[in-house]
């Protein structure tokens, strides 16, 4: 067997220096990493955006797949088109119908979730340095692949309404004044991951205002429209500006992830780029879960199912809204109207990402808000809680075990102050952080 040469790499790994550039930023997420504990049962797990499948009819689900492949599976099991099933395509115009988006079946290209159309769009558009926008904070897979591109992630803040129009003017006039190229602005407009918050009927236009005039591309990231938990939906900015947006849906919170299937709906050159990008990297999306899914958006009641998931998410919402009024009345948090997270704010000096391990030791979990940041740096002063996945008696436990974590790390602070930036020994000789000797 072969070895690396002497003095290359380390012994973890002898390839080390031969990575391309890019992959040098490839760490696992702080999600990630937490998985492996926060799955023992003893946990409560507060940390992942695991979709809640218990409702799902599992045994006629069974049976009407197996009657699919009986039928169907000639074509099922075997490579398809590129752009995705013509069927499904007219069938996810249906799905977009519901929030009032009018799409051409043309128009869509089914990819692998929509984490694939994320990785597809960035590839077509990032060169190493480039800008992408977005926002303060924004969802964790994004900011991954933005990293392995090379991009400059620069993330504008966010308020209640969501992200703020003139926030988001200021940083594309510096931009532009340093000489800056600008690629798109990546958007969560619905009941965003981590915040919550839904984007204003009000501040649409505004966006799109602002982003027309700068020749900003929009990529509207919206797997949670469907799950407003009174049944709302909002003006998508692609019924704004279909030619100043690629929009993005997916079937992982309103049926399944397993199937891995999501979608694009993107102006005709820019979709037939996707197209090629993404037949260059995976020659079509997977055929049984097109025709999987296509049998079911066919045979089932998938409105009614949506509904559903509505009911059974906002009972949880309401399990952990409880729950933190009763236990965490040093903490400020937003009530989200859909989606599966609630962002909370930590008293100050709390740090979220050292009070972790304490939180795992307690058998609890939750994301630290620094995941949602390029960079890492900020964010220590949120946590991220998922509401989507336990259940509402395991939810109201894991807020009152994270509340006891929260106060210990109060007590701490009241009697000895915060931890300063940069530790400093006793004798001033700053030392090296303990997990890293
Ligand atoms: N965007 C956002 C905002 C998400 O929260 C997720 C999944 N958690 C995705 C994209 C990716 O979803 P999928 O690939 O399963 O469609």
């Amino acid at each position: 067997m072969s070895e690396a040469p002497q003095g290359k790499g380390n012994r973890l790994d002898p390839w080390l220096d031969n990575y391309a550039a890019r992959a040098h930023g490839l760490r696992a997420s702080e999600t990630r990493s937490l998985f492996a504990v926060a799955s023992r049962p003893e946990v409560v797990s507060l940390a992942g955006g695991m979709p809640n499948l218990k409702d799902l009819p599992l045994d006629r689900l069974a049976e009407a797949t197996a009657s699919m492949i009986r039928k169907d599976g000639g074509k099922a099991l075997q490579y398809g088109n590129g752009q995705g099933l013509p069927r499904l395509r007219e069938q996810i115009t249906e799905v977009m119908a519901l929030e009032g988006i009018d799409a051409d079946p043309e128009d869509v290209i089914i990819t692998t979730g929509s984490q694939q159309a994320v990785d597809i769009i960035t590839e077509l558009f990032t060169d190493p340095g480039d800008v992408i926008l977005a926002e303060a904070p924004t969802y964790v897979g994004s900011l991954s692949i933005f990293s392995t591109y090379q991009a400059d992630v620069q993330q504008v803040p966010i308020d209640a309404d969501g992200v703020i129009p003139e926030a988001l003017e200021e940083r594309i006039l510096n931009l532009e004044r340093e000489g800056r190229r600008i690629k798109f602005f990546y958007c969560l407009p619905n009941f965003h991951n981590p915040a919550g918050v839904t984007l204003s009927e009000a501040r649409r236009p505004q966006i799109i205002e602002i982003c027309r005039k700068h020749h900003v591309l929009i990529v509207e990231d919206n797997p949670y429209g469907l799950l407003g938990f009174e049944g709302q939906t909002y003006t998508a900015l692609k019924t704004l500006a279909p030619e100043d947006v690629v929009y993005l849906g997916s079937f992982s919170k309103i049926f399944a992830p397993g199937y891995r299937v999501g979608w694009a709906v993107a102006p005709p050159a820019v979709r037939e780029k996707m197209k090629l990008a993404s037949e260059a990297a995976i020659l079509c999306p997977s055929s049984v879960g097109q025709y999987s899914i296509s049998m079911y958006l066919d045979q089932f009641d998938w409105r009614q199912q949506i509904e559903e998931f509505r009911g059974m998410y906002r009972t949880r919402r309401d399990a952990m809204i409880s729950a933190l009024e009763e236990h965490m009345p040093m903490c400020r948090w937003n009530v989200p109207a859909g989606g599966f997270y609630v962002w909370l704010n930590l008293p100050e000096g709390v740090d979220a990402k050292e009070m972790l391990p304490r939180a795992v030791t307690n058998l609890v979990a939750y994301v630290s808000g620094t995941a949602f940041y390029a960079g890492g740096r900020a964010g220590r002063d949120h946590v991220r809680l998922s509401f989507c996945y336990p259940e509402p008696a395991e939810i109201r436990e894991g807020v009152r075990r994270l509340s006891e974590v929260v106060s210990r790390d109060l007590e701490i602070l009241e009697l000895f102050g915060p931890v300063p930036e940069r530790s400093q020994g006793s004798n001033g000789i700053s030392a090296p952080a303990p997990d890293q000797i």
